[in-house]
């Protein structure tokens, strides 16, 4: 966390909504282990990031824009920023296909809410770039996703603050999850099992 600010990096919404406990080991213990997914969305981001801002016609697109909210506490970039037709929305970009989870819509909605801070213009949708796909998702920000968004936003500043993490939850997101050799969730489960029936 920016100690000095305060401010929540964005990104990390998106962890906590994949695993608090992910989110925790990455923005308080500092761990990172790269893997072929983490690696394939840093190459897509990059070059998304690379491109030159262009206008044509109706369209304008503005890259790696930084985003903030002093409201929310929140602050980092959005890939794309687009202007057509008067309105403003952000596009994010990600490897692989449309997904079943939630977090790539919440970080989107949260670059969008500090968009609206930013410029006081009223933002009603933005875009996912699914690069497996080429297609973009159309995300809807409705008071539901916004609502999620000012939740993730205090679940993440209390785990922020908390000096140990919460305990691995296994389930199926911990196959893609790049920190697993780190997290050990299921022979950390059975410890604290172990721990508690000796405690008994
Ligand atoms: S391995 Fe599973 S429980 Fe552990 S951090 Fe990753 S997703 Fe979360």
């Amino acid at each position: 966390m920016n100690e000095e600010l305060d401010l929540i990096p964005i990104s990390a919404l998106n962890q906590y909504d994949y695993c608090p406990r992910r989110c925790w080991l990455m923005y308080v213990a500092g761990e990172f282990l790269p893997n072929p997914y983490t690696v394939e969305g840093e190459l897509l981001h990059e070059r998304a990031h690379q491109g030159v801002d262009t206008k044509r016609g109706e369209l304008l697109q503005l890259r790696h824009v930084q985003v903030y909210s002093h409201r929310l506490g929140l602050i980092g970039y959005a890939d794309v920023v687009e202007e057509r037709a008067g309105k403003l929305y952000p596009v994010e970009y990600k490897r692989g296909r449309k997904g079943k989870w939630n977090n790539d819509r919440l970080q989107l909605c949260a670059q969008a809410m500090c968009l609206e801070e930013m410029t006081s213009r009223p933002i009603s949708k933005g875009y996912i770039y699914y690069a497996a796909s080429h297609r973009r998702e159309l995300v809807e920000l409705t008071p539901e996703v916004r609502t999620q968004v000012e939740e993730a936003v205090h679940g993440v500043r209390a785990l922020l603050a908390s000096p140990r993490g919460p305990l691995p939850t296994p389930s199926r997101r911990c196959r893609g999850c790049s920190l697993y050799p780190v997290c050990l969730p299921r022979e950390t489960e059975r410890l604290n099992a172990f721990s508690w029936e000796g405690d008994a």
